[in-house]
């Protein structure tokens, strides 16, 4: 059986359901999953940080840093927020511009849906992709139930490699390459970070202790949490590095970020003389560190001890850690996918392909990849947006 649609959307995420809405009546949009929009539902700890108020193209990486302009610009923040709005759906900031639901994500599961049969979509789920062909204008497309579907558009909105258990796939970076697109390097991103040897046995004892921090990169430096673990390093501000850092690269700590750490080394000197690094370490510190810390900085002796050449090492040591990873957790636990379908080959404002003219890709299967704080979610509606108002208007 064959049937004929105006658009076929292969991938019914963030930015798949969002290109639903807008591209128009008799649209196709098909899944492999058995539901649609899983990520959005686990995302943000079930409340879904559906995007950030600050969202600006500062704040994503790829080889084209001005390539995610036009589309944030066309479809921003707040128009995700008066959508939000419309469908009644409460919302909080969190903190750093980060906006949640107050409820559950299943909230913009369902708006999203919602919005997508409003559209007038065909929502068809448990079906792949066997084989795409394109001749006479039209895409041909033979689904896993035998069945053959064409269309003038294809949009490929299957994300990146993330998660495989939640059925990630690589399946939009092996269709481009099939049109001749160019797929950059890709890895795991807002990922942890793991250690071994020698500096994970030496950390391993202090898995649990969470401090705010500011962890930095390869130029790229973020003011939050940081959380030792059982493996390595976690916790946003080492998410947010991750996506900056390459193996054999450190990272640097600062464990007390916005203050003069000289000063507040003198101040304890002066205060708690008596007691020993270790101890007095604590007022500044969670106890595990300042015992770790003090153990190793200054091993002997009480504050009142310390030279302040000694303070001076302290003060270095406390606001400039390195430590180097030795790898991060993979694809098994990343919240995305660095890197993907180079732009250069698309069209910014459309998404569609230059290449293969009716074919766009969005989303995280583009080289395009926010920072931890609603800012992939903003790329996906955007450029789901972007695509979906191009397509209703061939
Ligand atoms: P996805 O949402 O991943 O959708 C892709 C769809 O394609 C899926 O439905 C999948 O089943 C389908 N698919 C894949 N392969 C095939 C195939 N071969 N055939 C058919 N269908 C296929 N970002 C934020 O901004 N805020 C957050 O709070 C946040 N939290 C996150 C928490 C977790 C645990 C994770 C993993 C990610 C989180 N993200 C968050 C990132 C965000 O979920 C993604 O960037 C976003 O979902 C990407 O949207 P997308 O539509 O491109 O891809």
């Amino acid at each position: 059986m064959t049937s004929d649609h105006p658009c076929i959307i292969i991938g019914a995420g963030a930015a798949g359901l969002m290109c639903a809405a807008h591209a128009g009546p008799g649209t196709l949009l098909i899944d492999h999953a058995a539901v649609p929009g899983e990520k959005i539902r686990i995302s943000g700890g079930g409340r879904c940080n559906f995007t950030n108020l600050y969202c600006g193209p500062e704040n994503f990486l790829s080889d084209n840093p001005h390539f995610a302009k036009s589309a944030l610009a066309r479809f921003t923040q707040w128009d995700f927020i008066d959508l939000v709005d419309r469908h009644a759906i409460a919302w909080h900031e969190k903190s750093l511009g980060q906006l949640f639901c107050d409820d559950s994500a299943r909230q913009i599961v369902s708006m999203l849906r919602d919005e997508a049969r409003r559209g007038g979509a065909v929502l068809r789920l448990g079906v792949s992709v066997a084989e795409i062909d394109h001749r006479d204008g039209q895409f041909v497309l033979t689904l896993s139930t035998g069945e053959t579907a064409t269309a003038p558009a294809l949009v490929l909105a299957t994300g990146g490699k993330s998660i495989p258990k939640m059925g990630a796939t690589d399946f939009a970076y092996r269709v481009a390459r099939q049109f001749g697109h160019r797929v950059t390097d890709t890895r795991p991103a807002l990922v942890p970070l793991t250690l071994s040897g020698a500096p994970l046995e030496a950390l391993k004892p202090l898995a649990g202790v969470s401090l705010p921090v500011r962890a930095a990169c390869n130029g790229a430096g973020f003011d939050e949490a940081l959380l030792f673990t059982h493996r390595g390093l976690s916790g946003p501000a080492v998410l947010q590095v991750s996506s900056y850092w390459r193996e054999g690269d450190a990272v640097a700590l600062d464990l007390l970020p916005g203050r003069d750490a000289l000063a507040a080394l003198r101040a304890l000197r002066a205060e708690a003389g008596r007691k020993s690094p270790a101890n007095a370490l604590a007022a500044l510190l969670p106890g595990r560190l300042a015992a770790h810390l003090g153990a190793s900085l200054a091993p002997r002796g009480n504050m009142a001890d310390l030279s302040d050449a000694a303070l001076r090492d302290m003060a270095a040591a406390l606001s400039d850690w390195r430590i180097t990873p030795s790898g991060s957790e993979g694809y098994r636990t990343a919240e995305v996918t660095l890197g993907g379908v180079a732009t250069d080959a698309l069209d910014a404002r459309s998404m569609e392909s230059r290449n293969q003219p009716g074919l766009y890709v969005i989303g995280e299967a583009v080289d395009v990849t926010g920072w931890l704080g609603g800012y992939n979610f903003q790329w996906a509606w955007s450029s789901g947006w972007a695509a979906g108002t191009a397509i209703a208007a061939r």
